[in-house]
């Protein structure tokens, strides 16, 4: 059985301080989770904050992006060891924001795969087609690209360390969400798809998330799904109260 995930994207939003008392809430309200992981992923400027006050719960460290080299001439730039060192234990890797407004090709993506995974962290690699390509009936081609793409010359040991959000782009932040046979229909097709690139094993293991406007009244019914291992949760991360209850999604036999 694959383990559930719940990973709050909180995107460029919180100061330092409104990061702080947010984690002071998950802190206290998921202390005793014990069969669902849990990360959150702050702006870079409130990580290692954040990472003193989760020390010691079952909430871990995210960072939203990261560029595919250890160190060097680089302005303006975080390597997965600075994000590592800042107590981050995972990384979230092409967003569709960043392949949208930042132009991130599955290319650049790859590298920055390999660094985190090299840098001993796990990844979160977002992929999802948009509203147009859906309606042309190319939405399986570009998740093939982007799986293909994403995970090209990754070993069957490194994918233990690598997590898949499935993101339709139409879904996110538009109050859309898929219906919960969109969403198994896409998840299914990327676990054939990993099968095909490694072997049944490393399939039958790897997390696959949804994510697209989830939220407390559509978590249960997501989960249940038989290859919905988990959310990645941006607007509803924001908010404690609706994350919390994400987290403590129902279980409903599948
Ligand atoms: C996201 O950006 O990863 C996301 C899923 O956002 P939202 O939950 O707001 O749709």
């Amino acid at each position: 059985m694959r383990r559930p995930l719940i990973a709050g994207n909180w995107k460029l939003n919180k100061t330092i301080n409104e990061a702080e008392e947010l984690t002071t809430a998950l802190v206290a309200e998921l202390a005793d989770v014990t069969e669902t992981d849990i990360l959150i992923a702050p702006v870079f400027t409130a990580l290692s904050r954040v990472a003193a006050l989760v020390d010691n719960s079952p909430i871990q460290l995210a960072a939203q992006n990261c560029y595919p080299q250890e160190t060097g001439a680089f302005t303006g730039e975080l390597s997965p060891l600075m994000l590592k060192d800042a107590g981050c234990s995972a990384i979230i890797i092409g967003h569709s924001e960043r392949r949208q407004l930042m132009g991130e090709t599955n290319q650049l993506i790859n590298l920055k795969v390999q660094t985190t995974l090299n840098a001993g962290m796990q990844v979160i690699l977002c992929v999802g087609e948009t509203l147009e390509e859906r309606d042309n009936e190319e939405m399986l081609e570009v998740l093939s690209a982007q799986i293909k793409g994403g995970l090209a010359d990754l070993s069957a040991e490194q994918m233990q360390n690598l997590v898949v959000a499935y993101e339709p782009v139409w879904a996110i932040g538009t109050g859309k969400t898929a219906s919960d046979e969109q969403a198994q229909e896409a998840h299914s097709f990327i676990r054939g798809l990993i099968q095909g690139l490694f072997n049944p094993e490393v399939a039958e293991a790897c997390r696959i998330l949804y994510g697209g406007s989830v939220k407390p009244d559509n978590v249960d019914g997501l989960m249940a799904q038989t290859d919905i291992d988990g959310a990645l949760v941006g607007g509803a991360s924001l908010k404690a109260d609706d994350f919390c209850r994400i987290v403590k999604f129902e279980r409903i036999e599948r």
